[in-house]
């Protein structure tokens, strides 16, 4: 099963991306997690993301593809993609080249948030640099303040999480990714989500799409 989960900053696409990878057995491919592995490292590829990352822009298209069809390679049994494709252009060359096998996405998701929840939510993000686990100081809190209930590590802000951040990635947002959500509507059904509830009310509602799409592919 291949899946392209669309959606603002701040949509709910990490969330969901790994509810459903665990559902249904296949990968969770996040490009920004990835990139953030790579700053992590200290990567040629992590130093060349690093400042379009810190000023909420995009990473050029020619890194980015090249990353993310070397991860679509090896997810053998399927993938969940979180945060690619994000230009047009990406999204063209990722269909050209599950066409060139032949293959092809199998259902495209639009989580769909109003601008103000997306803020609300993405400047009170706190993650575990250990483990990766993410918390909402006011939605999702640790059981202890600033602290990781997995591993006792303390958590942060990711640098691109600040309110300033935040606007310049909602404005790439509308000019660069929203269009390619008018691309996918172009060539096919897209599954358009209102974001802006609970998670587990909104994780049913992606379930009962996937569902049936999941038992087709069995
Ligand atoms: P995310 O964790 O998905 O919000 O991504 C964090 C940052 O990584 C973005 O603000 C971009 O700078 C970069 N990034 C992630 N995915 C892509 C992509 N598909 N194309 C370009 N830049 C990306």
């Amino acid at each position: 099963m291949k899946i392209v989960l669309l959606g603002a900053p701040g949509a709910g696409k990490g969330t969901h991306c790994k509810r459903v990878a665990e559902r249904y057995g296949i990968a969770h491919l996040s490009s920004g997690d990835i990139l953030r592995r790579e700053r992590a490292e200290g990567s040629e590829l992590g130093k060349k993301a690093q400042g379009y990352m810190d000023a909420g822009a995009l990473v050029p298209d020619e890194l980015i593809v090249e990353m993310m069809s070397q991860a679509v390679k090896k997810a053998s049994a399927g993938y969940v993609l979180d945060g690619f494709p994000r230009t047009v252009n990406q999204g063209q060359v990722l269909d050209k080249s599950l066409a060139a096998q032949g293959d092809g996405i199998d259902m495209v998701i639009n989580l769909e948030v109003d601008d103000r929840v997306v803020v609300e939510r993405i400047t009170g993000r706190r993650s575990c640099p250990k483990c990766g686990a993410v918390y909402h100081v006011k939605n999702m809190p640790p059981k202890k303040d600033g602290v990781c209930d997995k591993d006792g590590t303390g958590l942060v802000q990711r640098p691109d999480d600040t309110e300033e951040v935040v606007r310049n990635r909602l404005e790439t947002y509308y000019r660069q990714t929203k269009p390619v959500v008018d691309y996918y509507k172009s060539g096919r059904t897209v599954h358009d989500i209102d974001g802006n509830g609970d998670a587990d009310v909104v994780a049913n509602v992606i379930f009962r799409k996937l569902d049936p799409l999941a038992r087709k592919k069995k």
